[in-house]
């Protein structure tokens, strides 16, 4: 399925996989294993132009757009579903700086995240619940030198590594965004959260005691934090966990046919029984029917539509994708009997980190309640 890509979204598609098969692939064990943040593979997708693709030339990004985004991160997932992810969070702050930071903002933080030379991430989920982010208690106070802030964080992608943090407290007239440099007194990372899904990107709690910030870290409008940070998490967050689960799936459904091929039982191949043809043709299939709602949203944001006008269509992309993915790389490990379970054919990591989109991005109840709102006035 081409979706219609133009040249240079199709030479992007060819250069990711070339990418991921070679650079990534024979990493994914060791770096699944190790669960270290892998840097190194960061910066080289900065300097593939991989990382900046919904940023300004401007600023160090190229500008492609958002189903160029998603075409990379697909491709990264594919591989290793943990890279993919990466941007899922990646993007989060590289995005509220470019359309709601102000010039001086964006010339100081996003060549660099661009480069993958720095790593971002974004903070909003708090102890008091993440589909319900107006409980949230972190508090920025205003003093004469700018923002003292207290509170803490949970659940949040990359933080371990970042560089720069964005996040949401609340303030006066509301809730303010922001964001800190690592090693700001009174920033400090407090835990690395023990997951079994995306084992190489760090997912940690956080803490502000008495941390300074100032004015010029403040993000858009004081008071004016959610209307940034709500279109970033449906833009960046939810795309990106629909291109994650697309992926992924791709990957799980791949191996499975691979082995399928090759087992032999019964003097025949195993992808000659009926049963198991009829489980590969429904992921066949259903891979399809994700990836056009998957894409949707991402054509529809390049053509100039607002997120704002896009939540039903980003909510359904999500919720559909990681439905179909959960359902399939399951699937995936089923046709392969007990080799489904070894970490050789790759197979039981998709499932594994498919888990945790149930999740992340906002959950699939919550991808319910934004249609379900629209669907029932
Ligand atoms: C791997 C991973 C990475 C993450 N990265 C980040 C990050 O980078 N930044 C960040 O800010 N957050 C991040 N999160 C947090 C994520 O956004 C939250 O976990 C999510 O929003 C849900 O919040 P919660 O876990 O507190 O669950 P809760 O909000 O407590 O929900 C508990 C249950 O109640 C259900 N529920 C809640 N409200 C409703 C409703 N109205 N109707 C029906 N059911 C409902 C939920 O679906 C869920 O089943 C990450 C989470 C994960 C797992």
């Amino acid at each position: 399925m081409d979706f219609g890509l133009s040249r240079q979204q199709e030479m992007l598609k060819q250069a990711a996989r070339q990418f991921a098969e070679t650079r990534v692939g024979p990493r994914v064990r060791e770096a699944d294993e190790g669960g270290d943040f892998p840097f190194d593979l960061v910066q080289q997708m900065g300097q593939m132009g991989f990382i900046g693709l919904v940023n300004s030339r401007e600023y160090g990004g190229s500008a492609m757009g958002h189903l160029a985004r998603i075409i990379v991160i697909e491709e990264m997932a594919r591989v290793y579903p943990s890279l993919g992810f990466f941007f899922q969070a990646g993007n989060l702050l590289m995005y509220a700086l470019e359309n709601f930071g102000n010039e001086e903002q964006k010339g100081r933080c996003l060549p660099a995240l661009c480069k993958g030379t720095k790593v971002s991430a974004f903070a909003v989920t708090e102890q008091s619940g993440g589909s319900d982010p107006s409980a949230m208690m972190t508090m920025a106070s205003r003093n004469q030198t700018g923002y003292v802030v207290n509170g803490r964080k949970t659940y949040i992608t990359n933080a371990d590594v970042a560089d720069l943090l964005g996040f949401v407290a609340r303030s006066e007239g509301g809730f303010s965004a922001f964001f800190v440099e690592k090693g700001t007194p009174g920033f400090e990372v407090t835990r690395r959260e023990p997951r079994a899904g995306f084992r190489c990107i760090p997912v940690n709690e956080l803490s502000f005691t008495d941390c300074h910030v100032p004015p010029a870290n403040l993000i858009g409008q004081e008071g004016r934090g959610m209307a940034a940070a709500l279109p970033t998490i449906s833009a960046i967050g939810r795309t990106g966990a629909a291109g994650v689960a697309l992926g992924a799936t791709q990957g799980a459904y791949e191996g499975a046919l691979k082995f399928c091929r090759e087992r032999v039982l019964y003097g025949k191949p195993i992808s000659d029984l009926q049963a198991l043809q009829f489980m590969l043709v429904e992921m066949n299939t259903d891979i399809e029917a994700a990836r056009w709602i998957a894409y949707r949203p991402a054509v529809l944001l390049d053509q100039g539509k607002t997120v704002k006008d896009l939540g039903v269509e980003i909510a359904r992309a999500k919720l559909l994708t990681v439905d179909v993915a959960l359902r399939h790389c399951l699937k995936a490990q089923q046709a392969m009997g007990a080799y489904g379970q070894s970490p050789e054919y790759r197979v039981e990591m998709y499932l594994r980190a498919m888990l945790e989109l149930l999740t992340a991005g906002g959950t699939q109840e919550i991808m319910k309640v934004v249609i379900g709102r629209a669907i029932t006035g």
